[in-house]
């Protein structure tokens, strides 16, 4: 597939050419995280004023979003569904429902490791307090975490959930859907080059000045550090790592990736990153790899022809998927 290229990361600063055509970029917090955006506008559109209304059309996006599908808002549709799908069939948007069919599919195609309803026990974790949810309550709310409780009506766009203490977190897709959504409206503008992240999701559209992104993935235990750089074009990156959100308690390293059927922390690897062509899907693989494993994890990626990991095990090891090995 590519070429892996060991080499640092090209500055990010706004370029002028003389032309008149530049980039431009910005960087918000949104959706409890950080997001970044920058894009090429050519000589014939380039103006600051056209640049700053289509960034105000990104921040806008993903706000309308992080709206909807925060589990921390307490006006969120997702909310909504928290607090009544288990009570009654819930209408969601059309939006929110083809998401969740979305997260089906990968819950489906993993055999549960990726399963949003995993947050039955998720929200009792609080990784800047260093709460997590203790033996009891886990063993007493591990029923409540199955993917195959909620009912995705196709006819009215309804969701109910047949477990009551069911309660549900798009944090490991959302994202990978956002920056999509954001990447579409760039491209209504006529822009044929731009890179929009939100965490550890990315876009990379068309390529920069001629060349490929030079894309890094973080060095799992040594925060200013890249492990290594991938040249991507017209792709989507997801890493999930166990370094984002997490806290050490008598050395155990308690982090926001679940194991569904257990309810405590992934542990088998410590970073995955997926690519292909689908950010929402790129997105969903790489918290789904992470808790399946190298071994499990790179199987499922390697029986999907148009995603290709990297994986980085507990001995800091890194491990390419058959499509980026040459
Ligand atoms: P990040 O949110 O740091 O980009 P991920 O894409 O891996 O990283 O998503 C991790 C998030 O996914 C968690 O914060 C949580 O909201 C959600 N999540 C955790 N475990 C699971 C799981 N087993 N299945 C689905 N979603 C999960
Ligand atoms: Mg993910």
């Amino acid at each position: 597939m590519k070429k892996l290229i060991l080499s640092l990361l090209a500055s990010l600063s706004v370029i002028s050419f003389p032309s008149g055509a530049q980039w431009y970029q910005h960087t918000f917090d949104t959706m409890g995280t950080r997001a970044h955006v920058e894009f090429f506008l050519d000589e014939k559109h380039q103006s600051t004023k056209r640049a700053d209304l289509i960034i105000a059309a990104i921040i806008a996006e993903m706000n309308r979003l992080d709206e909807a599908m925060s589990p921390y808002k307490e006006t969120s549709e997702l909310s909504l569904l928290n607090r009544q799908a288990g009570l009654r069939a819930v209408a969601v948007s059309e939006e929110l429902f083809s998401l969740l069919v979305t997260a089906e599919k990968i819950s489906q195609m993993s055999a549960g490791a990726f399963d949003i309803t995993y947050a039955s026990i998720g929200y009792q974790y609080d990784y800047r307090k260093k709460i997590r949810p203790h033996k009891g309550f886990i063993a007493q709310a591990l029923p409540a975490i199955n993917y195959k409780s909620i009912k995705l009506n196709v006819k009215d766009n309804t969701v109910k959930f047949d477990n009551t203490d069911t309660k549900i977190d798009l944090g490991g897709i959302a994202k990978g859907y956002a920056i999509e959504s954001c990447i579409k409206i760039l491209q209504s503008e006529g822009i044929k080059h731009a890179l929009m992240s939100a965490g550890g999701d990315t876009i990379l559209l068309g390529d920069r000045n001629g060349r490929d992104w030079l894309v890094g993935i973080k060095h799992p235990r040594s925060e200013q550090k890249n492990a290594v750089h991938i040249p991507l074009k017209d792709e989507a990156i997801s890493t999930s790592g166990d370094y984002e959100r997490y806290f050490i308690e008598d050395g155990t390293r308690y982090h926001h990736i679940i194991n569904p059927k257990t309810g405590d922390s992934a542990r088998k690897v410590v970073s995955v990153s997926v690519i292909g062509k689908d950010a929402t899907v790129v997105d969903a693989l790489s918290t789904t790899a992470f808790v399946k494993g190298l071994k499990e994890g790179m199987a499922l990626i390697n029986s999907l022809p148009e995603y290709e990991a990297i994986i980085i095990d507990n001995q800091q090891r890194l491990h390419f998927s058959q499509g980026l090995q040459q």
